[in-house]
């Protein structure tokens, strides 16, 4: 049954909504989400307004309420994560404005026990579980790349000087568009290979660590750039010697807030329209591969350039759009819903 469900994800492209609790500490105001349903509805109201105008229904594949665990969300997930063991490719993105919980989903909070763990790592831990399972059939090995993309460039974040040491690259990595290679699309970012879960953890820290670098108090990087953790998964059947080749992209998304205008200027005002731009191209491509358009505009945005193999064809998509059920945050809830509805 479960072979069957992921068959029916090829190609296609899921969109789960989840909403974020209001937060421990803060004043627990009226929430604007009005109701969920079942078959993955979400219905938003806004207090302010009367009537008709009030209320607005969205509809996705899958609607997480403030209840939801990280458990319950990987459950739904799990099913595109194995699907790189047998050679797919998988894009998993989290997508909303900053503090939507898109960092939660994906890694968890900071401090993190194990019923905490996110997406990440439970995709992690599981791919290293099915390996040892099939291991008498199946010879596994894994690698994994961590890029940042902050206007419009990309960044090693596991550079290593030799020692066992890894550093943020001050160099950008280029793109290489050829799929045709079935190599790499970023080659000259590490590949770390992995045995481990915790060799995973570790590395991660280090890529978290190492894009908070460069960052001023000012300008909280990790939501202004574009993070990918790329697991790469490479087969080899121990009867036939076949090789199968996978990778599973898990993307946490540019904050996607719209910046005002008037207040951005500088710095910040590039930064602002690099995001907007890359994440119009995201939505571009999602949205044309599920009108099954004959163009599939990848070259727009490095963001698109480097998961090209990944998205669209063979390859398998999910998108969790985050929203914070604050009424101040109305407006970018309405806009990420629609983004969302766009490339659903
Ligand atoms: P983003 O990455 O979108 O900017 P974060 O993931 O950092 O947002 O979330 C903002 C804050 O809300 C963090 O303190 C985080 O721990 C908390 N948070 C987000 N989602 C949840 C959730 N589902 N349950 C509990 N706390 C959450
Ligand atoms: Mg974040």
């Amino acid at each position: 049954f479960l072979y069957n469900q992921v068959q029916d994800l090829k190609g296609a492209i899921r969109v789960y909504c989840r909403v974020r609790p209001f937060l421990p500490g803060q004043p627990n105001g009226q929430s604007t989400v009005d109701y969920i349903g079942e078959n993955g509805n979400i219905m938003i109201m806004n207090p302010l307004k009367q009537g008709k105008d009030a209320r607005r229904v969205f509809s996705f594949n899958k609607v997480f309420a403030t209840s939801a665990t990280q458990e319950q969300i990987y459950a739904d997930t799990q099913p595109l994560v194995r699907s790189a063991l047998d050679g797919y490719n998988v894009c998993i993105f989290a997508y909303g404005q900053t503090g939507s919980g898109k960092t939660y989903t994906m890694s968890g909070p900071d401090l993190m026990t194990e019923e905490t763990w996110g997406v990440n790592y439970r995709a992690l831990r599981d791919l290293f579980h099915i390996s040892k399972e099939r291991a008498d059939a199946i010879k596994y090995e894994v690698g994994v790349q961590m890029i940042e993309i902050y206007n419009e460039q990309v960044r090693d974040l596991l550079v290593s000087d030799g020692s066992n040491r890894r550093y943020p690259s001050s160099r950008t990595c280029y793109i290489r568009n050829n799929s045709q290679l079935n190599g790499l699309n970023v080659p000259d970012a590490s590949l770390v290979p992995v045995n481990c879960t915790q060799d995973v953890l570790d590395l991660m820290k280090i890529g978290q660590r190492n894009r908070a670098v460069g960052a001023t108090a000012l300008n909280e990087r990790s939501s202004r750039s574009h993070s990918v953790l790329t697991v790469h998964v490479r087969g080899r059947d121990l009867v036939s010697n076949s090789i199968l080749k996978g990778c599973l992209h898990l993307v946490d998304l540019a904050g996607s807030e719209r910046v005002d205008k008037s207040e951005a200027v500088g710095e910040r005002l590039k930064e602002a329209q690099h995001i907007n731009k890359s994440l119009s191209a995201l939505g571009d491509v999602i949205s044309a591969l599920a009108q099954k358009s004959q163009h599939i505009p990848y070259r727009n945005s490095k963001l698109t350039q480097v998961l090209q193999d990944s998205l669209g064809g063979h390859a398998k998509t999910l998108m969790f759009v985050h929203i914070n059920p604050e009424l101040n945050a109305l407006g970018e809830t309405i806009s990420t819903l629609k983004f969302a509805e766009r490339v659903a």
